[in-house]
């Protein structure tokens, strides 16, 4: 049997875990040591040398797309692929479990999966149900509150009795009737997946011992980000012969907020007495600079378990820091380079853009698309097909045209004013009948009395609604009539009402566009106004479709989706205090630290090159910032980081742009102007656009100031 594929392309360290007595074993080492190697070739190891069925494996994931690359690479290295193993994410095969044991697992046959709006609807019907109200109970905190409880492994029936707590009672109530409502109709969100796999195993002793017997080897990747059922199904899973593999990190433990628990490391010896636990400390992706910046960065957490990494790599390039003057700017200098780095001979998906916040991928995505660069957001919706995007451009629509139908079914009861399917269908089936519009049908319908008074009140404040939207925007610029239709709609409150980290980003997005519609400049010669234009290219821009996932195309993602992966060149963009480290997380110790752990995260998936900017001025979520470089970027040993000044960069770029820009009032680089306060100087930079033009200009007295074009009233000299 010849194993040397399999073990010669470790070093001593991975090689003894990779083949390591059975037994439980914990490899903990840092970014980019090889973990996932060693997991994916311990499976090819068990099949090969220790002549274990592919069936007898059990291998979790963090990602289908993980599962699928570690399948490729053990066929590779078994020369044949290794059928029958059971690999996915825990969702994944909690889910198979669950179609596999149906019965046993409490469901019907043909039980279906609920996403989280899914989810949402239907807290709201209990509410309506119990006669709750939503201002007093507000579904988002609600659903919330319900997967917390799951997270935890918490039934209603586990709760501790309510006693006089009038909040607790009725908290008791929704989830008992939430659970009602579901098993009724066999449906199973997210969290229940995961708690119903576990209690199959804990209630159902004969498939629990199958499965232990079968499962003869539990192997499971990114351990650290764990949450507590997961852990327990683990255990359970492999208490009868102990054999689990977990590879981790503590220093990548990044998803605390959503109930994961880095502690399951730290319990690992405890819970499996005589566990083998193995540190890796060579690292293999990295350069050595962004290696030892990575290293600097993280040693400014307190609670870590410590481990210094090291690389035989060569240094290599120094870190390149890039302070732009603001976000266009940021895009501007990140695409630039990366075309540079294309011209260069690279491929386009080498490169990896990433970033605090999903809404920060509309900067880019702007820039990506002017230069014809094909690109692709991962783990998220290119900005304007986000659902809470359409719902706001919705809106615009109907102010714009109320004769369009699908913008008023979008939000004709979102946020929801009373407007039930039965009133909607008899709206729809009037327009179809005398072919009108929606709007038209829904203005006859109350005309003509054929609505309950209830209902009808509903339309009509509808229709007013959106007529005196019309009304107060028709003056006001792009930007705040977007601004006005988010906050009079009720749009943004209803997003701002739930507490959940995906709500915040709905907010995040919301406010994004009205930083899009200030931004947006039609081009002259257009007719239309700018309403219709913006939306025209909204629809475009969603309509475009972003670049296969087998193109070549740069690779765009949160810092969170990025875990795990790696790119020879990386950009960290929007490294500003308040964006990351994330406002949120600045009150509480725990967060920051996992906000450091993210940039750690982000670092180290850089092999050849990292590139990190913030921009001095952000517009984002409708407000301009002046914002502090993250500090973040101070704990970062300056002896890695190469500034680049943003004069030397863009300057090429912003020439032309300023050139034919009206904003800087026919002034070039060498005039000279007087400036009211700062007396006479020299013009030596400009740069941005229409209102983001500034200037840079050299004065004798005070020195070289850059200034905003539209308030600094320079007089050429
Ligand atoms: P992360 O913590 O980011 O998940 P990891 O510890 O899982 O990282 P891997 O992704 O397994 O690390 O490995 C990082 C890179 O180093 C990969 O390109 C891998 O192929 C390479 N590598 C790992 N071990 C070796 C080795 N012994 N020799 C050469 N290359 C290696
Ligand atoms: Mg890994």
């Amino acid at each position: 049997m010849d194993v040397s594929p399999i073990l010669d392309p470790l070093n001593d360290a991975q090689r003894q875990a990779v083949a390591a007595p059975a037994g439980a074993l914990l490899v903990l080492a840092g970014a980019g040591s090889g973990k996932t190697r060693v997991l994916t070739h311990r499976v090819a190891w068990l099949v090969q040398a220790q002549r274990i069925s592919p069936l007898s494996i059990l291998a979790v994931t963090f990602t289908n797309k993980a599962a699928r690359e570690m399948r490729g690479r053990i066929a590779q290295l078994l020369g044949a692929p290794a059928g029958g193993m059971w690999m996915g994410t825990f969702h994944g095969l909690c889910h198979r479990l669950l179609r596999l044991h149906f019965q046993a697992a409490g469901l019907p046959q043909d039980f279906q999966i609920i996403d989280s709006d899914d989810q949402y609807r239907l807290i709201r019907r209990v509410l309506r149900e119990l006669n709750l109200d939503e201002a007093q109970w507000p579904p988002r905190q609600v659903q919330w509150m319900l997967n917390t409880h799951k997270e935890e492994a918490r039934r209603s029936h586990d709760l501790p009795p309510a006693g006089d707590d009038d909040q607790q009672q009725t908290l008791l109530r929704i989830y008992r009737a939430y659970e009602e409502l579901c098993g009724r109709f066999g449906l199973v969100d997210f969290a229940e997946i995961l708690l119903r796999a576990l209690e199959l195993f804990r209630h159902n002793q004969q498939i629990r011992e199958t499965y232990q017997r079968r499962f003869q080897h539990v192997l499971v990747d990114e351990f650290q980000d764990t949450n507590t059922i997961q852990y327990r199904w683990l255990r359970l899973l492999s208490e009868a012969h102990g054999h689990l593999f977990a590879v981790g990190d503590d220093d990548q433990s990044i998803y605390g907020w959503r109930g994961a628990r880095v502690e399951n490391l730290l319990r690992f010896e405890k819970d499996f007495p005589g566990a083998t636990v193995i540190r890796l400390e060579q690292n293999y992706r990295s350069s050595g600079n962004i290696l030892s910046a990575a290293n600097g960065l993280i040693a400014n957490n307190a609670s870590r378990l410590g481990k210094e990494l090291w690389t035989e790599a060569p240094v290599g390039e120094p870190i390149r820091l890039y302070a732009a003057s603001n976000e266009i700017d940021e895009a501007r200098f990140v695409v630039g380079q990366i075309e540079q780095w294309v011209a260069r001979g690279n491929r386009r998906d080498s490169v990896a853009l990433l970033y605090r916040s999903n809404a920060q991928s509309r900067a880019f995505e702007e820039e990506l698309l002017s230069a014809g660069m094909p690109y692709r957001v991962y783990g998220g919706l290119r900005f304007f097909e986000r659902a809470e995007i359409k719902d706001a451009l919705a809106y615009l629509r109907l102010i714009s045209s109320r004769d369009s139908d699908p913008a008023f079914e979008r939000v004709v009861n979102l946020p929801v004013r009373g407007i039930g399917a039965k009133t909607l269908e008899q709206i729809r089936h009037r327009a179809r009948q005398n072919r009108i519009s929606m709007w038209q049908s829904a203005g006859e319908i109350i005309a003509g009395d054929e609505l309950s008074p209830r209902a009808a009140g509903a339309v009509h404040r509808f229709l007013r609604l959106i007529d005196g939207m019309a009304e107060a925007t028709a003056n006001l610029q792009l930007g705040e009539a977007t601004d006005y239709a988010l906050k009079h709609s009720g749009l943004l409150e209803h997003h701002k009402n739930d507490r959940s980290e995906r709500a915040q980003g709905r907010v995040e997005n919301l406010e994004e566009l009205v930083n899009a519609a200030r931004n947006f400049t039609p081009d002259e010669e257009e007719e239309l106004d700018a309403l219709s234009l913006f939306l025209a290219n909204a629809a475009l821009e969603a309509g475009e479709g972003q670049a296969e996932e087998w193109e070549d195309c740069v690779q765009l993602m949160s810092l969170h989706s990025a875990k795990g992966l790696e790119f020879p060149l990386v950009f960290l963009c929007g490294m500003e205090e308040g964006l990351f480290p994330h406002q949120r997380s600045l009150e509480e110790p725990g967060r920051l630290e996992e906000e450091r752990r993210l940039c750690y995260v982000g670092m180290t998936r850089a092999m050849q090159q990292l590139i990190i900017c913030y921009a001095e001025i952000r517009r984002l979520h409708g407000r301009e910032h002046y914002a502090q470089p993250s500090r973040f970027l101070g704990e970062i040993p300056s002896r890695h980081i190469e500034e680049i000044r943003s004069a030397q960069i863009t300057r090429p770029l912003i020439r032309s742009a300023a050139a034919s820009d009206g904003a800087f009032n026919g002034l070039e680089p060498g005039r000279q102007v007087r400036h009211r306060k700062f007396g006479e100087g020299m013009v030596v930079e400009l740069e941005g656009r229409g209102e983001h033009a500034r200037i840079q200009v050299n004065f004798a007295e005070v020195g070289p100031k850059w200034l905003v074009c539209a308030y600094a009233n320079l007089e050429p000299v």
